[in-house]
C-alpha cells in the first residue's frame, strides 16, 4: 500500500489575549472563529477520502499558537502539506475575491500553484472573483508570510487560502451564515482530493483521473509583481448619443500579472466608483464600458486599473461635455427651415416629386443623427400631398364621367 499522504489544516489566528489573535474582524464576524468552522468542515470532508491522514494544528479558536509552532506541529506528524485557513480584509475596504499564497521556490511553488489553481476554480464556480495564486518575497529573498516561511524551513509545503473579504459587500453573500464557512471547508477538501487524485470508498467520490495543470519547477525565486500596470488609456467609443451616457474604451495591460479591477472617476480623479471586475473582450487588453448614470452636463473621466497585487495605474483625464440639447435645438431649427423651403417649392411648382425628395433628405438627416422621427413630422407637407392626390382623383373622375357622357 502506498504511503499515506499527511495533510495538516491550520485554522488561522486564535487565542483570547487581545485583538492580534482575532485576525480580521468586521460586521460582527471574527476571523479566528470562522477560520475554525471552515477548518473543521475541511477536516471532516477530507478525512472521508482514502489514503490520506488529516490533522488540525489546533481545534479551539481560543488556542494561541505561534506560526513557528504551527509549522513544528506539522513536522511532528510528518506532514506533506500545511493549508492555512484565512479570511481577508483590506485597510481601504476596497477589494473583494479569493486568493492563495504559495512558496516562491522549487517544487513547493509548482505544487502550490497546482493546488491553489484548483481551490480558486472551486471558489469562482461559487461566484467569487479569482485574485490569483501568488507569491510574496521579502527583501532578504525568503517568503514574506510567516507560516509559509516557517514551513519552508522544515521542508513542508505550506500555503495560505484567503477565502473572501469580510469587509466588502461584494463578498457578503459568501460570509454571512455558518453554512457559508462550512461550504468553503468542503470546497477546500474537494480541491485537495482533486490535486492528490484521491477517491473515497465511503462516499464514492473519485478524483483518481484528475489531471493537474502543468507547472514547471522554477529554477529561481518567483518574485511578486512589484510594478503597477504598464498602460491605461481611455477614449470615447463614439460621440455621446444622449445626455448622461458615455461609451468608453479602456486599453490597459500589465506585463507581469493579470489585471483584476478598474474603477472610474467623473471628477478628474478626486472620487472613484467601487471596483468593477476587469473583463477583457475578445481583443486583448481592451474592455468596453457604458457609463449611463451621469447627471452632470460636463464630466472629467479618469479610469484606474488594478493588478493582482492591488497596484494601480490611472489614465489621463478625458473631458466630456454634453451639449446635445443645444445641438438638438439647432437641428430642429434646420429641419423647420427645410420644411418651409419644401412648402414653398410645393406652392410654386406644385411638383410632387421634388417635395418627396426633400422629405427623404430630412428623414436621412434625422437617422444620421439618430434622433426620434416622431418628434417633428412635417404636417403641412403631408396636408399638401393629400390635397394634391384628392385633386388628381377628382380630375380623373371628371374626365371619366365626361367620356361616358360622350358615349351616351
Ligand atoms: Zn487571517
Amino acid at each position: 500500500m502506498a504511503k499515506e499522504i499527511v495533510i495538516v489544516i491550520d485554522p488561522g489566528h486564535g487565542g483570547t489575549e487581545g485583538e492580534a489573535t482575532d485576525g480580521a474582524s468586521y460586521h460582527g464576524i471574527t476571523e479566528r472563529h470562522i477560520n475554525m468552522t471552515t477548518a473543521k468542515a475541511m477536516y471532516e470532508e477530507l478525512s472521508s477520502y482514502d489514503g490520506v491522514t488529516v490533522y488540525l494544528t489546533h481545534d479551539s479558536a481560543d488556542t494561541k499558537m505561534s506560526l513557528k509552532e504551527r509549522a513544528e506541529f506539522a513536522k511532528s506528524v510528518n506532514a506533506d502539506y500545511l493549508i492555512s485557513i484565512h479570511y481577508n480584509a483590506s485597510e481601504e475596504h476596497l477589494y473583494y475575491g479569493s486568493e492563495v499564497w504559495i512558496p516562491s521556490t522549487g517544487l513547493h511553488y509548482a505544487e502550490g500553484y497546482q493546488l491553489g489553481s484548483i481551490i480558486l476554480e472551486e471558489f469562482s464556480h461559487m461566484g467569487l472573483l479569482n485574485r490569483g495564486v501568488k507569491t510574496k518575497v521579502n527583501e532578504s529573498g525568503s517568503d514574506y508570510y510567516g507560516v509559509i516561511r516557517e514551513c519552508e524551513k522544515l521542508g513542508i509545503n505550506g500555503i495560505i487560502v484567503e477565502h473572501c473579504y469580510l469587509d466588502h459587500d461584494n463578498d457578503s453573500s459568501y460570509r454571512d451564515e455558518e453554512e457559508d464557512y462550512v461550504g468553503f471547508g468542503i470546497a477546500d477538501a474537494t480541491s485537495v482530493a482533486k490535486f492528490l487524485g484521491l477517491s473515497s470508498s465511503e462516499t464514492g467520490a473519485d478524483y483518481s483521473n484528475y489531471v493537474n495543470v502543468e507547472v514547471p519547477i522554477p529554477e529561481t525565486v518567483m518574485y511578486q509583481d512589484l510594478t503597477p500596470p504598464n498602460q491605461c488609456v481611455i477614449q470615447l467609443e463614439n460621440e455621446p448619443q444622449e445626455t448622461g451616457v458615455i461609451d468608453l474604451v479602456i486599453r490597459a495591460y500589465d506585463e507581469d500579472s493579470a489585471l483584476l479591477y478598474y474603477s472610474y472617476s467623473l471628477d478628474g480623479g478626486n472620487t472613484f466608483s467601487h471596483l468593477i471586475p476587469w473583463m477583457e473582450t475578445k481583443k486583448e487588453h481592451v474592455t468596453h464600458v457604458r457609463l449611463s448614470d451621469i447627471t452632470d452636463s460636463e464630466v472629467n473621466i479618469v479610469v484606474k486599473v488594478y493588478n493582482q497585487y492591488n497596484l494601480d495605474t490611472s489614465s489621463e483625464p478625458l473631458f466630456v461635455s454634453f451639449s446635445m440639447d443645444e445641438d438638438k435645438n439647432q437641428l430642429e431649427n434646420n429641419e423647420l427651415k427645410q420644411n418651409e423651403a419644401g412648402n414653398n417649392a410645393m406652392e410654386n411648382t406644385k411638383d410632387f416629386k421634388e417635395q418627396e425628395t426633400i422629405s427623404t433628405e430630412v428623414s436621412s438627416i434625422k437617422k444620421a443623427e439618430s434622433f426620434s422621427l416622431t418628434s417633428n413630422i412635417p404636417i403641412p407637407s403631408i396636408i399638401a400631398i393629400v390635397l394634391f392626390f384628392v385633386l388628381m382623383v377628382v380630375m380623373t373622375l371628371k374626365i371619366v364621367f365626361k367620356k361616358r357622357r360622350h358615349k351616351r
